[in-house]
């Protein structure tokens, strides 16, 4: 038996428990299924899934999740994945933000369908909800949480074989982190000497990031002058609309050695 298990037996009354019973009641008992029976058809299978599976007897795909409710793993149709995602929201006390960031995907999704008259792509919805993310951030002065929204736009693109704009995209994350990107939201202005938006002297390159875009540079046969050119498309403008202390011709220094040794 875990700690927190011990202590909550020993103190039922505790803050914890009384905040769960409060919310208990906006939370599903008895959503999914504890047992191996499909969520679908309500046959039996051989095991309970450990994972996404195909039922072998309807073909529709069973998710595995946690119940928020009871904390009981439980298997679960596609359609109860958004169910399960809110009610942990509200039991993790970050419901506010699940219902921003769901408003947030509505209005880019409503926009793209009147821009092109159909039903947009998910991973194009995507595309532009990171963005959208990534620009927010960059408002509030949190350039670590934008190059995070940027690093999965650039992932996004890979999926897709978007394999220029990839590589583009992580010159750009390449670029905020050679210039150590800060997280300032919530600071007082005057604290800017101390917690600056960058702090180049612990800027470091992911190599999980160089290994990707070696993967694609050879894809695209680009050689270091390619890359160099392309470096510096993308960043200049971000440089001059940014509070990046490197320019992206001394951040191309670093990133060079990493892409192509010395
Ligand atoms: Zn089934």
């Amino acid at each position: 038996m875990g700690l927190t298990k011990i202590f909550k037996k020993l103190f039922g009354n505790s803050e914890s428990t009384v905040k769960r019973t409060s919310q208990s009641s906006s939370l599903s008992k008895n959503i999914g299924n504890t047992t191996a029976v499909c969520p679908y058809c309500e046959e039996k299978l051989e095991k309970m899934p450990k994972r996404k599976t195909k039922c072998p007897h309807c073909e529709n795909y069973i998710y595995k999740r946690t119940r928020p409710y009871d904390e009981v793993d439980i298997i679960i149709r596609e359609d109860q994945i958004n169910i399960i995602e809110e009610e942990w929201a509200i039991k993790n006390g970050s419901h506010d933000i699940y219902l921003k960031e769901k408003a947030r995907e509505k209005r880019i999704r409503d926009g793209m369908r009147e821009r092109y008259g159909k039903e947009p792509a998910d991973y194009d919805v995507e595309f532009r909800v990171l963005n959208d993310q990534a620009v927010e951030a960059e408002f509030s002065g949190d350039w670590g949480f934008a190059r995070n929204y940027r690093l999965n736009m650039a992932k996004n693109l890979e999926k897709r074989k978007r394999h220029e704009l990839a590589l583009r995209l992580y010159y750009h994350v390449c670029y905020l982190d050679i210039n150590g990107p800060n997280n300032r939201s919530g600071m007082q202005s005057v604290d800017l000497d101390k917690y600056p938006y960058f702090t180049p002297k612990s800027g470091f390159l992911a190599p999980g990031v160089i290994k990707r875009m070696k993967k694609l540079i050879s894809k695209l046969e680009f050689d270091e002058a390619d890359c160099k050119h392309g470096f510096k498309e993308v960043n200049n403008p971000i440089s001059k609309g940014s509070p990046t202390p490197l320019s992206p011709e001394n951040a191309w220094i670093e990133l060079r050695k990493e892409l192509f040794g010395d």
